[in-house]
């Protein structure tokens, strides 16, 4: 039988690798507690309707979707929101608002294989439900912000827009929402020429084109270009408006790189204010994002919940720490071997393995019946920092051997004094 491989897009994980998802899997629910956010556990799989039902055609094209058993249609995931959504309708449905709901796990999309992109991806989701206040939207990103610091990425910039501003532009126009939809799409990708396509009216193709020429890292700047850029047009000032008062206050509260533009887009359909993306300067793959979902929860069939979120993608967070070599695997823990000299030290030795794994200690009990020598020199292989040795005679005085493998020294210690002497 040949050697089976994973499925395409899809990774095993293994040694460092999954030492740094592990680190930004805990730094990311270290940062959800520090926010008072709850987590919660959803499954994989739900319903196709669920899914399909707002997240727009681009997601929509690249699900996994079966059939189960049963002749239910269903599919694996492709992002946390809807589901969280989904709480908020039924579970979740009678708590006090706001809701902070933290989620981490994989999500599943038919994209196109490649470095940092995969069909099989981690997020670390954040959702905040039942504000329509400017300082929700501003949590989200601090969120985003404490978790790129925590981890200790350098450099990182955040790109933020909203959403109403080119919708604003698109309906005053007359531009229905299919349309609309088809139009940010494309923009989302850079197909800025094929997005224009879609625009029938002339003067709305060229109020687009004026639009993505305005950006800038001074946000006051920025903002007062865009006031007076769609000036004639009512929902996009008022969303400009919203987009200022999001903006101060993240200004204001924190030191936070950003670059604001307008007529910046993202995939999913069902935003309806402020959206962001977060990148570093060596990648040029968004690290994250998320954005203002106010229709949702309803569409779901909840009362009127406005609502903001975000997700991280932690695959990329990984290439972003390994490239910036800033990874901070979690401090080195001292690791011991327990080494029975003999077959009948077996029982002594694995209770001093016991007694050292309760005082915290990462202990690997010798299980091949190895000879001494052999153990010892595996030990060495493995990067063990110290051997103990369980032999009769120390064992008399109620002491074993332990053995400092980085400089060869060993000592007779008593067992009550172990662990400390291990530790010091
Ligand atoms: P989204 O759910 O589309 O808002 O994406 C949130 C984050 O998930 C992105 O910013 C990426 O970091 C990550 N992401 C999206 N698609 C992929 C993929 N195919 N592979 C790895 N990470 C992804």
């Amino acid at each position: 039988m040949p050697a089976f491989q994973t499925v395409r897009g899809m990774r095993d994980l293994i040694g460092e690798e999954a030492q740094i998802f592990i680190t930004v899997i805990s730094k990311a629910r270290e940062t959800s507690s520090l926010y008072g956010y709850k987590e919660v556990i959803t499954p994989h799989v739900e319903p196709l309707e669920l899914l399909s039902a707002k997240s727009g055609e681009e997601i929509r094209q690249r699900m996994f979707i079966f059939k189960d058993l049963g002749d239910r249609q269903v599919a694996l995931r492709p992002e946390f929101t809807a589901s969280i959504a989904r709480l908020a309708t039924t579970a979740l449905k009678n708590e006090p608002k706001p809701l902070r709901i933290f989620s981490v796990g994989t999500v599943y999309r038919y994209d196109e294989p490649q470095r940092g992109r995969y069909r099989e991806f981690w997020q670390s989701n954040y959702e905040l439900m039942g504000s329509a206040k400017p300082e929700a939207d501003a949590e989200i990103v601090l969120i985003t912000n404490s978790l790129m610091q925590s981890l200790g990425l350098q450099g990182y910039a955040f790109k933020i827009g909203h959403i109403g501003v080119i919708r604003g532009i698109l309906s005053q126009d007359g531009v229905d929402e299919k349309t609309q939809n088809a139009v940010l799409q494309r923009m989302d990708k850079k197909e800025y020429d094929a997005a224009l396509k879609l625009v029938e009216s002339e003067k709305c193709r060229a109020m687009l084109e004026g639009l993505l020429e305005i950006k800038g890292k001074d946000w006051q700047d920025t903002v007062k270009q865009i006031q007076s850029y769609v000036a004639s047009y009512e929902k996009a000032k008022v969303a400009t408006e919203n987009l200022a008062e999001v903006l101060k206050l993240i200004a204001e509260s924190a030191n936070i790189p950003m670059t604001v533009e307008p007529a910046f887009a993202r995939g999913l359909e069902y935003y309806t204010g402020m959206i962001f993306e977060i990148y570093i300067p060596q990648l040029d793959l968004a690290l994250g994002g998320g954005g203002r979902y106010d229709k949702l929860i309803e569409a779901f069939g909840g009362g009127p919940t406005p609502a903001v979120g975000c997700a991280h993608g932690v695959d990329r967070v990984a290439i972003a720490l390994q490239t910036q070599k800033t990874a901070r695997s979690s401090q080195k823990e001292k690791k011991v071997a327990v080494l029975p000299i003999t077959e009948n030290m077996k029982s002594e030795a694995l209770k001093i393995a016991q007694q050292l794994r309760a005082a915290g200690l990462t202990v690997e009990f010798e299980v091949m019946g190895r000879k001494m020598a052999k153990a010892l020199e595996d030990a060495d292989k493995r990067k063990v920092d110290f051997a103990v040795i369980v032999g009769e005679r120390e064992l008399k005085d109620g002491a074993v051997v332990l053995k400092d493998l980085a400089n060869r020294q060993q000592s007779t210690v008593p067992i009550d004094k172990l662990a400390e002497k291990i530790k010091s």
